[in-house]
């Protein structure tokens, strides 16, 4: 495998409904935050799968890491909390399609219900739809995502403060996974608590309890 160094980052803008949803995410007064932490988890068991299927065809997928696996990484020092997993990965254009527009019919009917929405009605539909990648805004001022599609020599790195635009540009591999996907959450002030690792546990338990592939929590050494 060769090793690429990071290129330059291209800074995009955010499509409307994007830069729109972010903003309502941010501002949310809704009290229970923690439906982030479900939704990365079930993006990163969506790509597990996704590489499994692919996988029947293409067996050499998989490499020579051939177990699904989801891990949280707590990194108080630093105020961040990091989900990885070794699924299918994303190429710039994927990722590119996939945070920072949306696709989503699920997101767009959330989109409508809650400009129409009033009070604390907005808060209870963050929960009920589970508002996807996006709702890590809701404790993250900043998210870096890197990717590596399985197969692929090259990594990605994508990084928002979701305030309008992002930037996207070659991550350097050294510090990328082999394959899959970290996505890091610079956590706000007061989302300090998600780095503690009995409410991760507390959380996976309640909300991620029928995810197939293994989770790990794990520390780093401050
Ligand atoms: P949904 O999961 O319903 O499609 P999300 O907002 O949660 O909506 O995610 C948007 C898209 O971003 C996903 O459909 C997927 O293509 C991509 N994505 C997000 N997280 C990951 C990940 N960990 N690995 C691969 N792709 C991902
Ligand atoms: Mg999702």
């Amino acid at each position: 495998m060769t090793t690429a160094e990071a290129t330059a980052p291209e800074s995009h803008t955010f499509e409307a409904d994007v830069a729109k949803l972010l903003h309502l995410m941010v501002h949310s007064v809704y009290s229970d935050k923690d439906v982030f932490l479900r939704e990365l988890i079930s993006n990163a068991a969506d790509a597990c799968e996704k590489l499994r299927y692919e996988a029947i065809a293409t067996p050499a997928l998989l490499g020579d890491d051939p177990k699904a696996r989801i891990t949280l990484l707590i990194d108080a020092e630093n105020r961040r909390l990091i989900i990885e997993d070794n699924g299918i990965g994303m190429s710039r254009d994927e990722m590119v399609e996939a945070l920072g527009t949306i696709a989503r019919s699920g997101t767009k009917a959330f989109m409508d219900r809650i400009q129409a929405a009033q009070g604390g009605e907005g808060a209870q539909l963050i929960g009920q739809f589970g508002v996807g990648f996006y709702s890590a805004f809701m404790v993250a001022d900043r998210v870096d995502v890197v990717s590596r599609q399985a197969g692929s020599d090259e990594a990605i790195l994508w990084s928002s403060d979701g305030k309008g635009s992002y930037t996207i540009g070659t991550a350097d591999t050294v510090n990328a996974p082999v394959r899959g996907t970290r996505v890091t959450l610079h956590l706000m002030e007061d989302a300090t608590s998600y780095t503690e690792r009995y409410t991760l546990e507390r959380i996976v338990k309640e909300q991620s309890g029928h995810v197939p592939v293994p989770i790990a929590i794990l520390e780093k050494p401050g």
